[in-house]
């Protein structure tokens, strides 16, 4: 049951970000649906959830592998799940079948798991490799330079597909302070991209959230995940477990 209330705001929410996405796209001279929209539900109730979906979204976001896949049990709905928090590897064979995207590789070694794991599967899964540009040690992420010294590696990983990069820029209330790191991921694809002789499609740059996602259209995002901004106005009826 969607509590009367809720279906509005969310609804205004809704339009209005879809709105910003659309003007930050024209701004930049890109075309309206080069940009897709991740709603990232970790704090959402579950009721906002089916709130998202009813009003169409389909790409949806969670941080925790354990609670993506507890809600994906529960929807009948097509979903896409992007997981978008740390992997642990005991997690990563059963997560695979369920998200559809993992935004979050963020080492060599989870990467290899994951492809072991999938020479099992049917498909081959969608990998965003998570990049920490802004060398936070508190931040999860390849270091760039290390990176661009793996394409080797890279490239000998047959059963996954390797679609982009992702990362999150350093936490500001000023937007524009995060369009060096938004550079700098996408300059990182170019050079991977172009050194790997084709053998890399890295065409997804999945970066910027509710406060910085125009700026990260504007360098070139093709996935922004916002949480916040969804579901301002609402007050959750659960205490939020992080
Ligand atoms: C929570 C989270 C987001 C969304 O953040 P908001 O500021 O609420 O939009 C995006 N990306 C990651 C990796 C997150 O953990």
């Amino acid at each position: 049951m969607i509590e009367s209330t809720v279906y509005p705001i969310l609804q205004a929410n809704y339009s209005r970000i879809q709105e910003r996405i659309a003007s930050a796209c024209e701004r930049s001279a890109r075309l309206p649906g080069a940009v897709r929209l991740v709603a990232v539900t970790k704090y959402a109730d579950w009721d906002w959830v089916l709130g998202l979906i009813r009003l169409g979204q389909h790409d949806l976001a969670e941080n925790r592998p354990q609670n993506l896949m507890d809600r994906a049990e529960k929807i009948s709905a097509p979903i896409s799940w992007h997981l978008i928090g740390h992997l642990q590897s005991n997690k990563a064979k059963r997560i695979l079948s369920v998200a559809k995207w993992i935004h979050s590789v963020d080492s060599l070694k989870l990467l290899g798991t994951i492809d072991r794991f999938a020479s099992e599967l049917p498909f081959r899964p969608q990998v965003l490799l998570e990049v920490n540009v802004t060398g936070e040690t508190t931040k999860d992420g390849f270091d760039p330079v290390e990176l661009e010294s793996s394409i080797d590696t890279l490239l000998g990983f047959r059963h996954v597909q390797i679609q982009g990069l992702m990362t999150m820029a350093m936490a500001s209330n000023i937007p524009e302070t995060s369009r060096p790191a938004f550079r700098n991921l996408r300059e990182l694809r170019d050079n991977l991209q172009s050194k790997s002789g084709g053998g890399l499609q890295l065409n997804e740059l999945s970066m910027g959230m509710t406060g910085d996602f125009e700026i990260a259209i504007e360098e070139g995002a093709t996935m922004v995940r916002i949480g916040s901004a969804l579901f301002q106005g609402l007050t959750s009826a659960d205490i939020p477990t992080g």
